[in-house]
């Protein structure tokens, strides 16, 4: 697929960043891209063989610091040559001893060659901006880094693989078409023939324009928990098994663990796959350290975290009598979010009078023991159709799941479809038509990134990494 872009600004420098996240690992990966990368890795690479080295083959040798003849790191090396590359530059990428130093070093040496820094996702703007790839795709880049369920990891294989870019290309043909015959009818006025079959355009508008736009639309607010998850707190009196659910939901689902570097507290976030849906569980450290924070920071505290979070679970131990402040919780918490967790079922008989609580009525309950791991099958169910209103987990499949903001200009392409429909419904000359269809085609053109401004652009990209 081929796009262009032409911005007469486009910043032709050498750039260069480590590519492999920092700490300990087997390989770290240092990549150069533009005119300067296969100047750079001659200035400091010394090939074991004397053989050329060859594009896409890998080359054993060693990096030796040029003004010093000092030895850095043995490596092999690999240039892939404009435009069979990822940004479709000449790119090099040098794979050394993923040691923070050895790393650090060989940057150094290629930016002495004259290379700059790459800025957060500059490879893979590149990549878009010399028309490899589209906007969706290399936001889906992102979103396959950050993916935290084989659902998210679907959805950003489908996006990467252009799924939402054909989509939107297959729309733009049907509206340039309509455009074409509508640029007819207005150069030829006066002609007696009928050049708008107002009939048949109308029957294209709705079959190639606002069912695939509409079905696009539906996918995104599908999709979106699964893309974006949700954030739960587990609330509860010291002692009703805190830790213990959070424990065993974590044993249960493998939970995923990102350590967010750069931030003063040592946080952990910590993620579950409920079918699918990441879900973050948040304070957990609050929740491990310090068992009595919520009864001392009490039930406005309490209803605070609420706001914070997508999903409560009030904990409550179901092997004693419900104290005054379980029922002053119970009370505070709103149903639409928030279940009430019954722990310690272990301890009692089926239908003992604290496992059907009056003041329950209308709210969920999920009794469970967190000891024994009997009901947390269930509490995930009832987390799941509290929070998708929906029995059966969503497979996203081969269908294309649109982000926010592909979504808004999806919403905008359909408003104006609408409008293009309204308009030729009323017969309205034909350039006042077009006009309705180009704003759905500069939508659409927002989606794969022809009329994305400068800023917008910025914002995307930010959210990368350094290297990528
Ligand atoms: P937290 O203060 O709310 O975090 O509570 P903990 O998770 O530390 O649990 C308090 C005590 O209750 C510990 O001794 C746990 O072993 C025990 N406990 C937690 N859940 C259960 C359960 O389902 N059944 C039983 N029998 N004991 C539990």
């Amino acid at each position: 697929m081929t796009i262009s872009r032409q911005s007469p600004e486009r910043d032709s420098a050498t750039i260069a960043a480590i590519a492999t996240p920092p700490g300990g690992g087997g390989i770290g990966i240092i990549r150069i891209s533009g005119t300067g990368a296969r100047p750079a890795l001659s200035a400091i690479f010394h090939p074991k063989s004397t053989r050329e080295t060859r594009s896409h083959q890998l080359t054993y040798g060693w990096i030796i610091d040029p003004a010093s003849n000092r030895p850095v790191d043995e490596v092999m090396a690999v240039i892939m040559t404009a435009p069979n590359s990822y940004t479709r530059e000449d790119v090099v990428e040098i794979q050394c001893h993923s040691s923070y130093l050895v790393l650090q070093n060989i940057l150094a040496l290629v930016l002495k060659t004259g290379a700059r820094l790459a800025e957060p996702g500059e490879f893979t703007k590149r990549a878009f901006l010399n028309g490899r790839i589209d906007l969706s795709q290399a936001e889906a880049v992102v979103e396959l880094l950050q993916a935290k369920t084989g659902e998210g990891h679907q959805i950003a294989v489908s996006q990467l693989r252009g799924g939402l870019y054909e989509k939107i290309l297959k729309i733009r043909e049907t509206l340039a078409g309509i455009r074409a015959i509508l640029e007819v009818a207005i150069d030829f006025p006066d002609e007696d023939v009928e050049i708008i079959n107002v009939v048949a355009m109308r029957e294209n508008i709705t079959a190639y324009l606002l069912t695939p736009l509409q079905a696009m639309i539906e996918s995104a607010d599908r999709g979106k928990i699964y893309r974006e998850g949700i954030s739960v707190v587990i609330l509860g009196r010291p002692n009703v098994g805190k830790s213990s659910l959070l424990n065993s939901l974590l044993k249960e689902d493998r939970a995923i663990v990102t350590e967010i570097p750069g931030t003063t507290r040592d946080i952990i976030e910590e993620y579950l796959d409920i079918k699918g849906i990441p879900v973050r569980i948040i304070d957990t450290a609050g929740i491990r350290e310090n068992a009595e924070a919520v009864e001392k920071i009490g039930i406005r505290k309490a209803r605070e975290k609420q706001q914070d979070a997508d999903l409560i679970l009030l904990l409550l131990d179901g092997s004693n009598k419900l104290p005054p402040e379980d029922l002053d919780f119970i009370a505070s918490i709103d149903p639409q979010k928030a279940l009430i967790v019954i722990n310690k079922i272990d301890l009692v008989p089926d239908h003992s009078e604290t496992l059907d609580h009056a003041s329950f009525k209308n709210r969920p309950v999920v009794k469970i023991s967190a000891k024994t791991g009997a009901g947390l099958p269930q509490l995930e169910e009832a987390i799941f159709t509290l929070v998708t209103g929906e029995q059966k987990k969503w497979e996203p499949g081969h269908d294309c799941v649109p982000n926010v903001r592909q979504r808004n200009s999806l919403n905008q392409a359909l408003a104006a479809s609408r409008r293009l429909l309204r308009a030729l419904s009323e017969n309205l000359p034909p350039d006042l038509i077009a006009i309705e269809v180009q704003s759905a085609l500069d939508s659409l053109g927002d989606i794969v990134g022809e009329t994305t401004t400068e800023d917008i652009l910025d914002l995307i990209f930010e959210k990368f990494c350094i290297g990528k």
